[in-house]
């Protein structure tokens, strides 16, 4: 066995396959003569030293769970310089030697503030729901959340189709749009409103003009919920103002899409990445997250991954716009 321990923390919302990742950097880790810790309730467990080891049965049977078994947690604490000393402090004294994060943007932006202020390594995997991290295609637990969403539009629709009316779905994503403009091509949605394309056309007279015809008897557009108050809401009030013949329901989706069983995808995905991610420990990389691009492991700098705004695929707008006709 080597000296010290690598820590494994989960931060910011939960995702499903992050118990998945645990487990594969936990066993990964051992397999290749590592001992783990594992630090409860993100930065803040960090912080507050809520620590133990793991070992390979303590993540026997949690690849099929969602949420994390380690807690999750945002704080506010780890934001600030005080903060941060505390935790490098915590992480001396227990003797762990490099720190994985699974989490989304901030989790990573916290990561890369604190290797650049203390001579820590720290290995990110992108765990979060939103897909919004560049320079991976994929980020564990978005697969599963995409399928929640298909799932409870499906049953949405017979709502709709039976009362003939326009559902707006409010769905997560924050400021990225994967979640809504996928959900809507696989749910066979009329429309997306997504922020990537709040650009120069107003997207819902697009749909009213485009999509929602007498030869339709329903209607449903899945929209991505906005910080700025133009979620699924907002439309629906816009068209009870400006559209008052047509019957409007919203839906808000909310922490439905968080949990559950994750799917294979987000199983296999958090696997690899898992493995990956001590392989990467092993050559020495330090201060990357560990994505997948066309189907192979990339290592990505902090600073690439945490840039805002990844771009969505523009095809897949025409894509639904094609098919919602
Ligand atoms: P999700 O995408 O699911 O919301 P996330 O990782 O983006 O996940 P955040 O709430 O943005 O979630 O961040 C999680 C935690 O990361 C914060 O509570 C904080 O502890 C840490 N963090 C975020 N930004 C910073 C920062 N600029 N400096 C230090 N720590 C940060």
């Amino acid at each position: 066995m080597k000296e010290g321990y690598i820590g494994i923390l989960t931060s910011g919302g939960d995702a499903s396959g992050m118990n998945a990742t645990i487990r594969a950097i936990t066993r990964s880790a051992i397999c290749n003569g590592y001992k783990v810790k594992g630090i409860y309730r993100g930065y803040e467990g960090l912080i507050n030293d809520e620590i133990r080891e793991l070992t390979t049965e303590d993540v026997s049977n949690i690849i099929q769970r969602g949420g994390t078994i380690l807690k999750t947690a945002r704080s506010k604490e780890f934001e600030t310089p005080e903060g941060r000393r505390k935790a490098y402090e915590v992480m001396q004294k227990e003797k762990i030697h490099t720190l994985f994060v699974i989490g989304g943007d901030g989790s990573l932006t916290g990561a890369r503030i604190f290797a650049q202020e203390y001579d820590v390594p720290c290995i990110g995997l992108p765990g979060t729901i939103d897909n919004d991290l560049w320079g991976t295609d994929l980020t564990i637990g978005y697969d599963t959340a995409l399928n929640t969403i298909v799932e409870c539009v499906d049953k949405i629709r017979d709502t709709a189709t039976s009362h003939e009316r326009i559902f707006f779905v409010e769905v997560m994503g924050r400021d990225a749009g994967f979640l809504a403009q996928n959900s809507a091509i696989a749910s066979g949605a009329e429309a997306a409103i997504i922020p990537e394309d709040q650009t120069d056309t107003d997207q819902l007279e697009e749909f009213i003009g485009r999509g929602f015809r007498k030869t339709k008897n329903s209607s449903i557009v899945i929209v991505t919920e906005s910080p700025t108050g133009k979620g699924a809401a907002y439309y629906a009030e816009r068209v009870r103002k400006e559209y008052p013949q047509y019957d409007v329901r919203v839906t808000i989706l909310g922490h439905l899409q968080r949990g559950g069983s994750p799917s294979a995808g987000d199983r296999i995905l958090a696997s690899r990445l898992g493995c990956a991610s001590i392989q990467a420990m092993m050559e020495g990389q330090r201060n990357v997250m560990i994505g997948i691009r066309n189907d192979k492991v990339v290592y990505v700098p902090f600073a690439e991954a945490i840039k805002k705004n990844k771009p969505i695929d523009k095809s897949l707008i025409t894509v639904l716009n094609e098919l919602s006709i």
